[in-house]
């Protein structure tokens, strides 16, 4: 990965975001702002641990651009943090965020620890620290960059977050929407926990909806009946599990990294969750096969295959054996290059993971403007939508002198709480950034795949922005 001296994970964002602004008229000085990294601030930190002694922490916080405002992006926990990888992370929130229209440039952080090693004690000095040296440099606020977790961080992090800003901050108002991936209780939003699985979905069910693409690929219209293959029960993987079951698929295998299980018949995600925590193990569960080589599962006869658990775990070995018509990166990186090659050889459609996993942005941008608006989602709304609705059906029955079932009426009556609210704007956000990148595709079919066609479309974006803007001199 990025930790190899003559690797630069930076470096290969660049050479992917210069493949595709050949698709573009844009001026090259423009280009090169777009790339470049704005504000790269390298700290370090003292923190005394339990045990009395002092501890210099490695820490990073990038803001790749500030086309918009506030800058966005998650903070990593990980020994394997750099500032090569931090500012590639960054770059890629930019575009991620232009494709599905949330309008914030991109950011990142990270500190360069396991959290494995550190008490819970140790790591909220860590975090209020870090937090402490952004506000001290100007480098966190709803205004300015705006954190949300990532890998090692989650719920608590964030609470330390806020909390440390706030009160290093006190009176500022929208203070709340510092940092996003907040517990419900301190200013967080509903429905983000499934907001990735859930986008992913939406975003595969829409290109799955278009005729034309179907039929190039030799599928029917529409999700339900496809056969899928996930791997990965986790958060991500999980939920992508549920919709498409839900809607009609039918999982045939689910992978993990101590084996995986098929079924032709379908397996229901929970139940395998279930049987995982009580035995410790995906394989074995009633009904299934057991396939002990997990990766072999990548490799299963199915529609759609959906890798939602790590980078680079389909490569040029096992690409030329890829037997799915449609790959939904869930994950990040799922594909190394040289397998992107393969399966575009091979007609295989990549939805990628730039914009395909961008749930969890979404729904953060949904939290921070209910952080602005400072009423939860729904609470103006939800009671007259309920009784308009109760109004109209009874007016509806006594003209006709019908009524409708106790099923129809529980679903025409109800009025919209915020998870449903956030679920909706996910929807709207998925449909119409699969549109975009598709017409972008449509238009110019010399570009080579959708990955492209989407960086294309985050480059027209960030680029009419400053466009419009000018550059300030
Ligand atoms: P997670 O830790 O909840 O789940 C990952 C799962 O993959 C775990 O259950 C793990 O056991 C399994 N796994 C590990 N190695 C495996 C292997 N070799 N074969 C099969 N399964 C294996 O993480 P997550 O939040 O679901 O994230 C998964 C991926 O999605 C990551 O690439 C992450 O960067 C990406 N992603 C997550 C989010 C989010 O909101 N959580 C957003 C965007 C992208």
């Amino acid at each position: 990965m990025s930790n190899h001296s003559d690797y630069s994970f930076f470096h290969s964002v660049e050479q992917s975001f210069d493949k595709a602004a050949l698709f573009t008229q844009w001026e090259s000085g423009l280009l090169e702002q777009i790339k470049a990294c704005n504000s790269v601030y390298s700290m370090r930190f003292p923190v005394k641990m339990d045990d009395g002694r002092i501890e210099v922490i490695e820490a990073y916080r990038v803001q790749h651009s500030q086309h918009k405002s506030p800058c966005k992006g998650g903070i990593r926990f990980s020994d394997a943090v750099n500032q090569d990888e931090v500012m590639a992370l960054a770059s890629l929130m930019t575009y991620k965020c232009a494709i599905v229209n949330v309008p914030f440039g991109g950011g990142k952080g990270g500190i360069k620890i396991n959290p494995r090693n550190y008490s819970v004690y140790e790591l909220e000095k860590i975090t209020r620290r870090y937090t402490s040296e952004l506000v001290k440099k100007n480098f966190i606020g709803p205004g300015i960059d705006v954190p949300a977790p990532d890998y090692g961080t989650g719920e608590r992090e964030m609470a330390w977050i806020v909390d440390t800003y706030q009160s290093l901050k006190p009176g500022e108002i929208d203070g709340a929407g510092c940092v996003t991936g907040k517990p419900v209780t301190q200013g967080g939003v509903r429905g983000r926990k499934e907001a990735t699985g859930l986008g992913v979905f939406f975003g595969v069910r829409e290109v799955c909806n278009m005729p034309d693409v179907m039929s190039k690929l030799g599928l029917s219209v529409g999700v339900a009946g496809k056969r899928i293959v996930v791997q990965g029960l986790g958060n991500v993987g999980y939920h992508s599990a549920k919709y498409f079951r839900e809607n009609g698929a039918i999982v045939v295998a689910i992978a993990e990294f101590e084996g995986a299980i098929y079924n032709e018949d379908g397996l229901n995600e929970e139940a395998v969750f279930q049987h995982r925590k009580a035995t410790g193990s995906i394989l074995n569960f009633p009904g299934a096969t057991n396939i002990t080589e997990s990766t072999k599962a990548l490799e299963l006869d199915c529609d759609i295959l959906i890798p939602a658990a790590l980078e680079n775990v389909i490569n040029k070995d096992n690409a030329p054996l890829i037997k799915a018509k449609i790959i939904g990166e869930a994950a990040n990186g799922p594909l190394t290059p040289e397998a992107d090659e393969i399966l575009i050889k091979k007609g295989v459609l990549v939805i990628p993971d730039m914009y395909l996993n961008a749930g969890g942005v979404t729904v953060s941008y949904f939290e921070w403007l209910k952080n602005l608006s400072h009423v939860r989602y729904g609470r103006m709304e939800k009671r007259f939508t309920e009784n308009m609705n109760t109004h109209i059906l009874g007016q509806i029955e006594n003209l006709t002198g019908k009524s409708v079932s106790d099923e129809e009426r529980r679903f025409i009556m109800h009025g919209a709480e915020e998870v449903d609210l956030v679920h909706s704007g996910l929807e709207e956000t998925m449909i119409t950034a699969t549109r975009e990148i598709m017409d972008i595709w449509k238009k110019n079919p010399t570009i080579p795949d959708m990955r492209t066609a989407a960086y294309v479309c985050a480059i027209n974006k960030v680029a009419t922005t400053y466009t419009e803007l000018g550059i300030f001199p």
